[in-house]
């Protein structure tokens, strides 16, 4: 396993592809240094003894001991553990870990490759191309961000019927040694400080979006894929740093005529496991969920108890309310997460056919859980946001700049002013204040409420999986019973729901 400098190290040995502000930058540009810190993180802290069992596991390729985020789910504990690791994580650094991107589509791919292959009788190697790459991917504990989200063009139409035939990524040419493919995928969190980009399809397919079909793996500097980043960092501090500062970075990434060379390739073409290589990472990714929206929400609870704090309202009963609210939505998050791993198992949900076994044996979560906390807890982004708003007041909006507290003619009065609770010292109730500042005011807090209403599905997705694959009959049949109409059925509900 690496350290975060020899992660640096790799990153330094790419070739300049990342545009960013009007200039193209290096992967280890000022600009990207929080973000830097923000996945170093995960290297220093898979290093620690203590943390050897939640954030490490033996490679079941290799018999190795890997970093977690390289792992394939060999049970429900390892799917345990995947939430608890993105939970911790994202305490440490304040916010997202962002290194879950590349298990969610490691252990999608793993899976739908397996099912193409076995599709195709053995025409094709995708699963073991796959295999081959997760070992080096594994073995030199690279970072993997995946590539879903497409422009998408009109959203009312698919892609083999969009004006623009490369509003979606699509095969343009298949051959003796690879496919060439266009498009641009967006939003991709991480990319300009990833090792390898990880590329799925974005949604269901039909037989004629079969071009659309496709998912590989590339170096994030492979030629003929350009990065044009943004990136989200909160207000540089001179005076009174931050005890970490997270960082984060999203990436269009134009894929321009771009080869990739098959032993790359995961799929190509093989349209209905295109939609179900979607759907897995989305289901994976919401997985993640259940693991940092409980980290964040351990940040919002004491940034929102502190506030009330520094405003001396902590006794208060509409605080009670409010933190309450808090704790709620984020253990709720954390329990739906853990279901969804406790009842995990080699299967899919397959629309009208139900849960069936898939892939070569590798651990699946519970999808009617990952979705309903997933769900639930990202619609509470705004209202939380909301939260913080109220029990501050309007201080963080117009807070001064760190200088003028660093500035002797008017320092001692700023403080004077800006002091509310005696019992606490007026610098901490400031630095208090700059934090909430980032956190609510910034364009990085905001960005960053955005990603986590829209990041790995926006809600309405979730509401769709869900209510496509609980079982609604069956409740329809027992009120029909209990309301005395026709068709009831008292036992509808005497096995467990298909759900
Ligand atoms: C900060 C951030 C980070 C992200 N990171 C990643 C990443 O790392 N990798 C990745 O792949 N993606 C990433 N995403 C993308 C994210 O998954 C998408 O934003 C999300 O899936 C929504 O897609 P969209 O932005 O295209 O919105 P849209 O799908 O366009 O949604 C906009 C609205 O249109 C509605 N709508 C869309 N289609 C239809 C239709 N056919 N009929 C009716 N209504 C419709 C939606 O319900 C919604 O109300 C990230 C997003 C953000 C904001």
């Amino acid at each position: 396993m690496r350290t975060k400098e020899q992660y640096f190290q790799g990153l330094s040995k790419l070739k300049r592809n990342l545009y960013c502000d009007g200039e193209l930058i290096d992967r280890l540009d000022e600009k990207q240094q929080d973000c830097l810190n923000t996945i170093g993180t995960t290297f220093d802290e898979s290093l620690k003894p203590e943390n050897q069992e939640g954030l490490t596991a033996i490679s079941h390729l290799t018999g190795e001991r890997i970093s977690r985020f390289t792992h394939i789910h060999q049970n429900t504990d390892d799917l345990h553990k995947k939430q608890d690791m993105t939970r911790l994580l994202c305490g440490k650094v304040g916010g997202c870990i962002q290194r879950c991107m590349g298990i969610d589509a490691t252990n999608s791919i793993y899976n739908v490759s397996y099912e193409a292959d076995k599709q195709n009788n053995g025409a094709t190697q995708y699963h073991e191309n796959f295999k081959k790459w997760l070992t080096r991917f594994q073995t030199e504990d690279l970072v993997g961000c995946c590539a879903q989200t497409d422009v998408k063009g009109d959203r009312l139409a698919r892609p083999a019927d969009q004006e623009n035939k490369e509003a979606y990524l699509r095969i343009l040419e298949k051959r003796s040694d690879g496919i060439v493919v266009s498009g641009c995928k967006l939003h991709i969190s991480e990319a300009s400080v990833a090792d390898e980009v990880l590329v799925v399809p974005t949604r269901a397919l039909r037989p004629e979006d079969k071009d659309y079909a496709v998912s590989f793996a590339v170096p994030a500097d492979w030629d003929g894929m350009k990065q044009v980043v943004t990136v989200r960092n909160f207000r540089k501090r001179d005076n009174f740093p931050r005890g970490f500062s997270q960082g984060a970075t999203d990436s269009y990434l134009i894929f321009d005529k771009c080869f990739v060379p098959w032993e790359r390739v995961f799929l190509a073409g093989e349209w209905q496991q295109g939609g179900t290589m979607a759907l897995l990472f989305a289901l994976f990714h919401r997985h993640s969920y259940s693991g940092c929206k409980p980290g964040l929400g351990d940040i919002l609870l004491g940034t929102a108890a502190l506030a009330a704090e520094v405003n001396n309202i902590h006794k208060a009963s509409h605080i009670r309310e409010k933190l309450a609210e808090i704790i709620m939505v984020t253990e709720l998050g954390y329990a739906a997460g853990y279901t969804a791993s406790s009842m995990g198992k080699p299967e899919v949900y397959m629309p009208g056919v139900g849960f069936i076994p898939y892939g070569p044996g590798s651990y699946i979560p519970h999808s009617i859980y990952c979705n309903v906390g997933r769900c639930l807890t990202g619609e509470a982004v705004f209202r939380e946001a909301e939260i913080l708003c109220d029990i501050s007041g309007g201080i963080p909006a117009t807070f001064p700049h760190e200088k003028d507290f660093a500035n002797p003619d008017i320092k001692d009065l700023l403080l004077k002013y800006t002091k509310r609770n005696p019992k606490m010292p007026a610098e901490d109730q400031a630095q208090f204040w700059r934090y909430m500042g980032d956190v609510l005011c910034s364009a990085a807090g905001g960005v960053q409420r955005m990603g986590a209403y829209h990041g790995g599905g926006s809600p309405i997705m979730e509401q769709i999986a869900i209510t496509t694959q609980y079982d609604i009959e069956s409740r329809k049949k027992l009120v029909k019973h209990i309301a005395g109409m026709s068709g009831g059925d008292r036992e509808a509900l005497s096995q467990p729901p298909k759900k």
